[in-house]
């Protein structure tokens, strides 16, 4: 018999979004309108009013600052996505430790919960990479790369999600999510929420989310919750990898 998600139900979906931007104000009220719950992944050093990037469209790119984000992602999950947002192909074993360790400290200081998601920044991993996120206590790491997948993913330390937002077969792969019957299916997007407008995607996206909540085999969790789902903590792991 198959193996079923708490509730009962057969499949996840799930969204994890970068860099805490105004747009996110925006997404998280369509999330929260059907009910889904999604993973931000932010930069703390980089949450203040008046830090603004040109994007590639010319669009000026807003963070959203501590006090505006206070409790947006209520509900959701709060992950570290570095103090910086460095290469960190660049950095030295200890700067990527403090990139991650005061970020997740600074995280849990300013919304009082805790942090233990990571998405690394940029489409950088290695295995360097990953032992800092054990070290830092993070649970589970997520990389850019997409897995083009429904399969669970296993490997915690380099979590592949199933698709980027802005990729053209976005529709077909979530129709693919609906109708397949894999064991534990999940469908992860990830993206930016500035994307939305760039691309001019929020009734598209709108549309995905209205279909995935009317699905009655779809549940929602975050990305922390499924990996405490599919990878209860092994006990040899945190030994095995202690410093
Ligand atoms: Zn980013």
């Amino acid at each position: 018999m198959k193996r079923l998600y708490p509730g009962g139900k057969t499949k996840v979906f799930t969204v994890s979004y970068d860099d805490g931007v105004l747009q996110d104000i925006r997404f998280v009220e369509l999330l929260n309108k059907y009910g889904v719950k999604g993973t931000f992944n932010l930069n703390s050093r980089l949450m203040r009013d008046g830090f603004e990037w040109t994007h590639e469209s010319g669009m000026v790119v807003k963070r959203l600052s501590p006090s505006a984000a206070l409790h947006l992602y209520d509900g959701h999950e709060i992950a570290s996505h570095t103090l910086t947002h460095p290469y960190l192909d660049r950095a030295d074993r200890s700067t990527i430790l403090r990139e991650m360790g005061e970020d997740r400290d600074d995280l849990e200081r300013i919304f009082g919960r805790e942090v233990r998601g990571f998405a690394a920044p940029f489409t950088f991993w290695s295995p360097e990479m990953a032992q800092c996120a054990r070290l830092c206590g993070f649970e589970y790491a997520r990389i850019s790369e997409e897995s083009r997948s429904y399969a669970p993913p296993r490997d915690r330390w380099n979590w592949r999600a199933g698709i980027f937002h802005l990729s053209p077969d976005l529709d077909g792969f979530v129709d693919g999510f609906l109708e397949t019957d894999l064991e534990l299916a999940v469908c992860q997007i990830v993206g930016h929420t500035y994307d939305l407008d760039a691309a001019n995607m929020w009734e598209r996206m709108e549309n995905i989310l209205r279909r995935v909540a009317s699905c009655t085999d779809v549940d929602f969790m975050t990305t922390l919750e499924l990996v405490r789902f599919l990878m209860p903590p092994d006990i040899s792991e945190s030994v095995n990898n202690s410093p």
